[in-house]
Formats: structure tokens, C-alpha cells, sequence
């Protein structure tokens, strides 16, 4: 018999508690053995007044358990509060998002009856800072952040899920065709990271077609790994196309602690009411119990599900043609609890001994002692700075800016959004107010202090700067992207 073991609860909002409920009841008639600490989170800690929708004291519950169950949360639009789900990913380091897309056919209706899909998505990175700024009259920047050990840990993770679950092959989904720093990153790390799991199919598809032939046939996919945006679009998509959004759940795992949730959201419209699928939570905490190794309890409570479904017993949300019995919430968990200890017949029953656990991978690239930062020469070439200027007057903004330039830097292009309009603009580019305009060193290497003072000899001559970004070698390869056109 195990430990009981504490974790952490939050209820949420809409149908949140009603399918908590019925996850908990579950949980509790398979004897997983589990004590609860409640939290609250969402809608009751906004109106509050608190931004960010959790307590102070929540993060030490959290912590002390090293487990969160968190059913769906309402984000409030506007009034300047923080998606909660971000904070607690990003602050608890929940670096890896999980999320299991199965077909259940013919018992839930779905084109892709063969589909059995894992969407890795990294958690923490990408657009997903949030850092944001509005620069100019026209133009609003997001920060893409890409890191080095942040790609090498999910990569890493999507290899060892991969192997730890008997899966067969990993794919990746980039664009670096494009963002060939950012994605480039992504890409390669893969690549490199690939070698080290020959037993492993691997390959890399640009996000684009990717995305449009896991949605075509998505029978040919197993694990798919991709940084945080394009992977918080694929998930849904491969949940929807699995069946429904309502039956996925998702593991957010993190070096220390771990959350279990479902991916769809709080459904307002139909809170109350007692029809809401609790299927994706109860997913969300099977996952959980394997991950705190308690696989006896998780497969009896996946199997006795799994039979549920195909014994017709449905929630509205999936009720077709093929169902028997359109349940109520509490109805389809009672259905659930009256199966323990069955099996599926048709569909394929789940064992999963010592499976879904997966080691946390150790940073052999990013934290080793031949990191970049021990073995690569980094130097400043030149710098770009963005500033604002009125559209259309690209030759007068070149004339300004070479009158100041001095002796150090040459001024080598000028582009608007990213597209170079000098030397030689085409007349057909669209400008806006916004401008990068590129200096690099004549010597070929520069100094902080000579970047500050030319940034103070703009500033003199009335250029309006918005922002700078330097322009670095490392070991002599330029590491910044060239002007679109250049
Ligand atoms: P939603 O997922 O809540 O609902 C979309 C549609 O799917 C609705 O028609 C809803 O009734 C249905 N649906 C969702 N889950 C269902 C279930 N378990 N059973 C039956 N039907 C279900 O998405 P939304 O309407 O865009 O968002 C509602 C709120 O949820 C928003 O405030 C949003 O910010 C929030 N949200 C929270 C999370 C989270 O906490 N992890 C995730 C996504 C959205």
C-alpha cells in the first residue's frame, strides 16, 4: 500500500469545480491513496483585486506539494491582469507541456481513427514572456526568446518521453526557413540531440506544412516537439481533430513540481448545468498518478474510463450515433466508478508500468563545461538602432544619419520592417514610422562605449531612438539576421 500522498487542488471556475468533483470521486473510489490542500485561483482572487488570480500563500501550498490539479480558470480580458496559467508555468519552471491526442473510434466520433499523437510543446519561452512594447505610432513589438538550455531541456525531454513511453519516432516543427537564429536554434539542437536516441525515428518539418499534414493524416505522427507558440496552436488542433477538445488532458512538468490540467478552457456556457465532460481532468490526473508512480491506480481508473466510452456511456459534447446513454457529469462519473476493474474489449487497454515518468534530462550542451560561454569568442560588431521617423523619407533619414556617423561605424543599410529600403529602396515597399538603421565598425570590432557615443551624437541631431540592439560575432559568425533584400 503507498504513502498518502498530499497534493495541491484548485477548483477554477465555470465547469471547473463540477468536473474537480467528479475527478476527485474518481480518484478516491480507485483508492489512489491522495489528500487534498485547496487552493483558490481565477475568477474569486481577480475580483479581489489581485492581477495575477492566485493568493501569496497558494505558492507555498504549491510548493510543499510538488502537485497541482488545477481544473479550467476564466481570464478575465483586460483590466491589465496576468493569464494565471502563464504565471504558474513560467514561476514553478513547468519547462514541458504534455499533452496526449488519442483517437477513441468508433466510440467518439473523429476522422482520424488511428490517431495516437504526443504534442510536446516548450512551456516557458518563445512570445510567451509577454514581453511586449509599443514603439512608435504604427509599429508593436513582441520579443520572441529562444534559449539555449531552455530548447536543449525540452528537446531533451521530448527524446526521453519518447523512449521512457515506447514511442516510436520524434518530429519536430520549426520555421527556421525564416527565424533561422531563433528557430535555427530549435532546429539544431534537435538535430543534435537526435543522434544521442538512434533507436528513435527523427525528423524536422517547417511548422507550416507540418501542422497541415498532422492535420491531413495525423496516423504518420507520434511525439511532435516545437517551441511554446506553434505548439499552443497544434495541441488544440490535434485534441479537436482527435475527437473533441473536451477529452484531452495535459501534464505541465517542471524540474521540481508539476501541474495536471485539462486544455479546454472554463466553458461559462454551460457551467451549472451538469453536462460538462469531466474526461479531460480525469486524464489530467491519470497522468498525474503515473507521474508520482502510482500506475496500478491510473491504469484502473484509464481502463474503467476507456470502457465507459465504449459502452456508450456519453456526455453531450460527444454524444452521436454512436452512444447509448446521454450522461449527466455525475452520471458519466458514477459510470466510470462502476467500471473499475474492467477493461476495455475493443479499444486498447492501457498498462503502463514505469511509463509517462520521464527523467528529467540533464543539460549536457547548455550547462556543460564546453558551454558556449567557455568556448566561444563573443564580439561587438556594430549595433542597430530603431528609431521613429515619418514614412516615406527614407533618403533624408540616410542623409541625417551619415552626417553623424563618424569615424567608427559606416551606416551599411536601413530597413523597415525588416525589409531593406536603403541603399536602393523599391519604391513598391510599404514604410511605416519605424526604423532599424545598421552601423557596423569599420575595424570590424567595436566597443560599448563607442556604441554609447554614437547613440548620444544621434541623439544631438534629433534621431528619435526607439530602441538598440547590438550586433555580435561569435567565433567571427555574424549573429544577426540580415535585412530582407539585403
Ligand atoms: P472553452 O474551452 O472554455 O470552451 C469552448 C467550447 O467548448 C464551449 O462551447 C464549451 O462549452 C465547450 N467545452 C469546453 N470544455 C468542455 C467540456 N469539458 N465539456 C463539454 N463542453 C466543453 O474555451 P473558451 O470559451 O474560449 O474560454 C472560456 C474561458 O476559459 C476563457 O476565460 C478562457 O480564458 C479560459 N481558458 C482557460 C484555460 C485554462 O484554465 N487552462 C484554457 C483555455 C481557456
Amino acid at each position: 500500500m503507498s504513502t498518502t500522498k498530499t497534493i495541491t487542488v484548485a477548483y477554477g471556475d465555470g465547469i471547473g469545480p463540477e468536473i474537480m468533483e467528479s475527478t476527485i470521486k474518481i480518484l478516491d473510489a480507485a483508492k489512489s491513496n491522495l489528500r487534498y490542500d485547496t487552493i483558490a485561483v481565477g475568477e474569486k482572487v481577480y475580483n479581489k483585486g489581485i492581477k495575477s488570480g492566485i493568493e501569496d500563500n497558494s505558492w507555498d501550498i504549491i510548493s510543499k506539494n510538488n502537485i497541482l490539479l488545477k481544473a479550467p480558470i476564466t481570464t478575465p480580458q483586460g483590466g491589465g491582469v496576468k493569464s494565471l496559467n502563464v504565471t504558474l508555468r513560467k514561476t514553478l519552471g513547468l519547462f514541458a507541456n504534455v499533452r496526449p491526442c488519442r483517437a477513441y473510434h468508433p466510440f467518439v466520433k473523429t476522422k482520424h481513427p488511428d490517431m495516437d499523437v504526443v504534442v510536446i510543446r516548450e512551456n516557458e519561452e518563445d512570445t510567451y514572456g509577454g514581453i511586449e512594447h509599443r514603439q512608435t505610432y504604427e509599429v508593436y513589438q513582441c520579443l520572441k526568446l529562444i534559449t539555449l538550455p531552455g530548447t536543449e531541456r525540452i528537446v531533451r525531454y521530448a527524446f526521453e518521453y519518447a523512449k521512457s513511453n515506447g514511442r516510436r519516432k520524434v518530429t519536430c516543427f520549426t520555421k527556421d526557413n525564416i527565424m533561422k537564429l531563433t528557430d535555427g536554434l530549435f532546429h539544431d539542437m534537435f538535430k543534435t540531440v537526435a543522434k544521442e536516441y538512434p533507436d528513435i525515428e527523427s525528423e524536422n518539418l517547417i511548422v507550416d506544412i507540418g501542422t497541415a499534414r498532422l492535420a491531413d493524416t495525423p496516423e504518420q505522427f507520434d511525439v511532435v516537439v516545437m517551441p511554446n507558440l506553434y505548439g499552443d496552436i497544434v495541441s488544440d488542433i490535434t485534441a479537436q481533430i482527435s475527437g473533441s477538445v473536451g477529452m484531452v488532458g495535459s501534464a505541465n512538468i517542471g524540474v521540481k513540481t508539476a501541474m495536471f490540467e485539462a486544455i479546454h478552457g472554463s466553458a461559462p456556457d454551460i457551467a451549472g448545468q451538469n453536462i460538462a465532460n469531466p474526461s479531460a481532468l480525469i486524464q489530467a490526473a491519470t497522468m498525474m498518478l503515473r507521474h508520482i508512480g502510482r500506475f496500478t491506480q491510473a491504469d484502473n481508473i484509464h481502463n474503467a474510463w476507456l470502457k465507459t466510452l465504449e459502452d456508450g456511456v456519453h456526455t453531450p459534447d460527444i454524444f452521436s450515433e454512436a452512444s447509448k446513454v446521454k450522461a449527466s457529469t455525475q452520471d458519466f462519473t458514477q459510470a466510470i466508478i462502476d467500471r473499475l476493474g474492467q477493461k476495455p474489449e475493443t479499444l486498447s487497454k492501457v498498462s503502463t508500468s514505469g511509463a509517462f515518468k520521464v527523467q528529467i534530462p540533464e543539460l549536457k550542451i547548455s550547462r556543460s563545461e564546453n558551454k558556449p560561454s567557455a568556448t566561444q569568442k563573443r564580439t561587438l560588431t556594430g549595433v542597430d538602432v530603431f528609431v521613429y521617423w515619418e514614412p516615406d523619407t527614407t533618403d533624408l533619414l540616410a542623409e541625417r544619419l551619415k552626417q553623424v556617423t563618424g569615424n567608427e561605424f559606416e551606416l551599411t543599410m536601413i530597413t523597415n520592417r525588416g525589409t531593406k529600403v536603403w541603399p536602393n529602396a523599391n519604391p513598391e515597399t510599404f514604410c511605416t514610422d519605424h526604423w532599424r538603421c545598421r552601423f557596423k565598425s569599420k575595424k570590424g570590432k567595436t566597443t560599448q562605449f563607442q556604441v554609447v557615443d554614437l547613440q548620444k551624437r544621434l541623439t544631438k541631431h534629433a534621431i528619435d531612438i526607439i530602441k538598440t540592439e547590438n550586433l555580435y560575432l561569435f567565433d567571427n559568425e555574424p549573429a544577426f539576421s540580415a535585412g530582407q533584400g539585403e
